[in-house]
């Protein structure tokens, strides 16, 4: 019988599965997914005279990093430039859409390009769709699911794509019609889940705290509370509209991801889901997306019903100020409160919202934990905040089952960085550079070569 020899070895670092289990230095990829994880001595019989050999020298694996919100297409129109802590200088000659087809796949390959280059094998594209064809950006229409498509089926993606589909406008209204409309026209495009999934849609509940258009309980300074961006008359007929779309949604089958800020509006959500699980109880990985004022008791409540968390720490941090601006006194307090989520048990994804930050990973983390204030262990703290970007956003894609961590059996998405994360502060992690990122056991970038 022929050995089976391995495809691609790593050795002689720490390997971080993510998974539990006995502290690794060597990991082995055969057909695409991880092999064998243990010491060198562990791989020594699978590696032959065609396997790649990665001599680690004391640099670190982990899991390959997963961005759970972050529009590719509109990052690729726009990179290096960010909407917000831009430091790419004038924006002056930046195009400002994409008019063609070929204009749209050359920005998904160019974002491709650019989270290879960070360690990043999968993301989710929050809401593309009929909703936008008619976008000022050209970065959410059905025409860029058609590049997608393409480029999945021509086996160019370079990172693993999960999208949400978007019958409303971005940041925009929406109606229920346009929604059921949608979900009876989705086609059932035979793609291998793996590389591009859409796992459900995207609905925007309300705007957010700076622009007084988050949807709260009560009130901004000036006295207003905001209203949701859902269809209808008053907030009774725009709350029924909203429940109504979640609920559509959950007895299609497919998963949720709201936008919503506003502690009313969030408690609207969780109301709807609430609903949609005493109606037919299966975990559909529904979630909230930034989730800027909820609050602790809607926390414990989501980590009940399994709603999880998309949030930018990064924006946090950013806009703190003018959220306490707007806010009547003390609320601004309680925003953002990562402590409470983490206690609470609720699945937490720390994401970039690219193009609004930049897609890096590692000063997200460190912004996370500058929230954080000082708790715990320095290594545990870094550790649970890898896992909002690798095993949590797995679990959010529906496909923690064969992603998210380096366990055995899983898929060798992976990243190899110039030192041990779980061996720095938080605050260090943005020295650290990406030397590999492998994605299905090939490598589609290597820092030095
Ligand atoms: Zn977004």
């Amino acid at each position: 019988m022929p050995r089976a020899f391995a495809d691609l070895v790593l050795r002689g670092g720490p390997v971080h599965t993510m998974a539990g289990g006995d502290p690794a230095t060597a990991l082995a990829v055969r057909n695409s997914r991880v092999s064998r994880v243990g010491t060198d001595a562990h791989v020594r019989d699978l590696t032959g005279p065609r396997t790649t050999v990665v001599d680690l020298n004391g640099r670190a694996v982990i899991p390959g990093i997963n961005d759970a919100h972050l529009h590719a297409t509109w990052l690729g129109l726009r990179w290096p430039h960010t909407l917000l802590g831009d430091s790419a200088g004038s924006q002056r000659s930046l195009q400002r859409s994409l008019r063609t087809d070929a204009e749209r796949r050359a920005a998904i390959l160019r974002a491709g390009d650019v989270l290879a280059r960070l360690g990043i094998t999968s993301y989710t594209e929050p809401g593309l769709g009929p909703g936008e064809d008619g976008g000022s950006t050209g970065a959410f229409g059905s025409s860029v699911v058609r590049q997608y498509r393409e480029l999945a089926a021509e086996g160019l993606l370079r990172s693993r794509v999960t999208a949400l589909w978007l019958y409303g406008e971005v940041d925009g209204p929406s109606a229920y019609a346009d929604l059921a409309r949608g979900l009876s026209t989705i086609d059932d495009n035979r793609m291998d889940p793996r590389h591009l999934s859409f796992t459900g849609v995207k609905i925007f509940a309300d705007g957010i705290p700076p622009m007084r258009s988050a949807y709260l309980d009560d009130g901004y300074s000036d006295g207003g509370r905001g209203e949701l961006l859902v269809d209808g008359k008053d907030d009774a007929e725009r709350e029924r509209h909203l429940t109504d779309m979640i609920l559509a949604v959950h007895r299609a089958g497919l998963q949720v991801g709201v936008h919503a800020t506003g502690d009313r509006a969030i408690e609207v959500v969780l109301d709807a889901v609430a609903m949609a699980r005493a109606e037919r109880d299966v975990d559909l990985r529904h979630y909230v997306i930034h989730g800027d004022l909820v609050t602790a008791a809607q926390l414990r409540r989501m980590a009940r019903l399994g709603v999880g968390l998309a949030v930018q720490a990064g924006i946090a941090v950013r806009t703190a100020k003018a959220v306490e601006a707007v806010l009547a006194a003390g609320r601004a307090e309680n925003a953002w409160p990562f402590q409470d989520i983490l206690r609470a048990g609720v699945p937490l994804c720390l994401t970039s919202d690219a193009p609004v930050l930049a897609p890096d990973w590692r000063r997200e983390i460190a912004a996370a934990d500058e929230w954080l204030g000082a708790a715990a262990d320095v290594r545990a703290r870094v550790e649970c905040l890898l896992r909002c970007y690798t095993v949590n956003p797995a679990r959010q894609d529906g496909a923690d089952s064969w992603k998210g961590t380096l366990a055995a059996g899983m898929a060798a998405d992976l990243c190899v960085l110039s030192a041990d994360p779980l061996a720095l502060t938080a605050a260090e992690l943005p020295e650290v550079e990406i030397d590999l990122t492998v994605l299905g056991g090939k490598i589609v970038y290597e820092r030095l070569r």
